[in-house]
């Protein structure tokens, strides 16, 4: 252990740093108080922990975000929000923070639905009502995994009585001036993601919305972004540098870029709607 000679110069420097410290507390105290107010305002936030999560769990993390989720009943969740269109619960985001050193091939194993019928209805009330379009390219996406004989079929109708339903999809354009696209979840506890929102596309052919709605079904079910790792649909190249695992470890199908995979982040305007081979594959492997 060294001594230390007291100089002048070092007494007034531990006066200053006394005087800090007091400050520094009252500042603590301070941001406390606030931080007590945010929590009861909107109790999500991305911390550390999450990100680090995520990266685990082979997620892009460029973009995380605590979103207003509007029900088509109108009431609102708070929402975490990840690669554009996938919104997790507070809940579910906490099965990611202790899934925290597990490979991704157990990920699917924990979030799978329970192999059998699943009940899903196209919204038609006030606000969120999908249009005749819409209906049209949600029933394709239906035939989409129906006529694959998977260990999931879908019945589908149209309605407003979706409470009893596995699985509803409306539109929520009213929340979404200005952007085309989709946003589902993934399932938990052997059940789907129930709500699945596509906002619009008025404007893009019935191919078109039936690819995002086959898109988000396929979240709904456990599928993954197949180009989570660059974005590379969307016109980004944001790889984040996780090694050659892939979210998507499913024998046959191509870890790097696939051009065609329905399960792409971002959609072409001239998509015909459909699986391509590998998704087929993927589709076979899960169920
Ligand atoms: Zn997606």
């Amino acid at each position: 252990m060294k001594n230390i000679k007291f100089t002048p110069i070092l007494l007034l420097l531990l006066t200053f740093l006394s005087a800090c410290e007091k400050e520094n507390e009252i500042i603590e105290a301070e941001v406390a108080e606030s931080e007590e107010v945010q929590v009861l305002d909107a109790s999500l936030t991305v911390t550390d922990e999450i990100t680090t999560a995520l990266k685990n769990n082979y997620f892009n993390t460029n973009d995380v975000t605590v979103v207003d989720f509007h029900l088509p009943d109108g009431s609102i969740q708070k929402r975490y929000q990840l690669e554009g269109d996938i919104a997790l619960t507070k809940e579910q985001m906490q099965q990611f923070i202790s899934l925290k050193g597990i490979t991704s091939k157990n990920y699917y194993t924990n979030n799978l639905v329970n192999p059998r019928t699943l009940t899903i209805i196209g919204f038609t009330g006030s606000n969120f009502a999908l249009s005749s379009k819409e209906r049209t390219a949600l029933q394709w996406a239906v035939n989409n995994y129906n006529r694959l004989n998977l260990g999931i079929r879908f019945t589908l109708t149209f309605g407003t009585n979706f409470q009893d339903k596995d699985m509803v999809v409306y539109n929520n354009e009213l929340n979404n001036p200005g952007s085309s696209g989709g946003v589902a979840g993934f399932p938990s506890n052997g059940n789907p993601n129930k709500f699945i929102q596509i906002y619009g596309l008025g404007g893009f052919s019935t191919n078109a919305n039936e690819h995002v709605i086959t898109h988000e079904i396929g979240h709904s079910v456990g599928f993954r972004h197949s180009d989570w790792f660059s974005r590379q649909s969307c016109g980004g190249n944001n790889n984040e540098g996780v090694g050659s695992i892939g979210a998507n470890p499913i024998p046959g199908t191509p870890e790097g870029f696939d051009p065609t995979s329905l399960m792409l982040a971002c959609f072409a305007a001239a998509t015909d709607g459909e699986f391509n081979s590998n998704d087929v594959i993927a589709l076979n492997y899960l169920y």
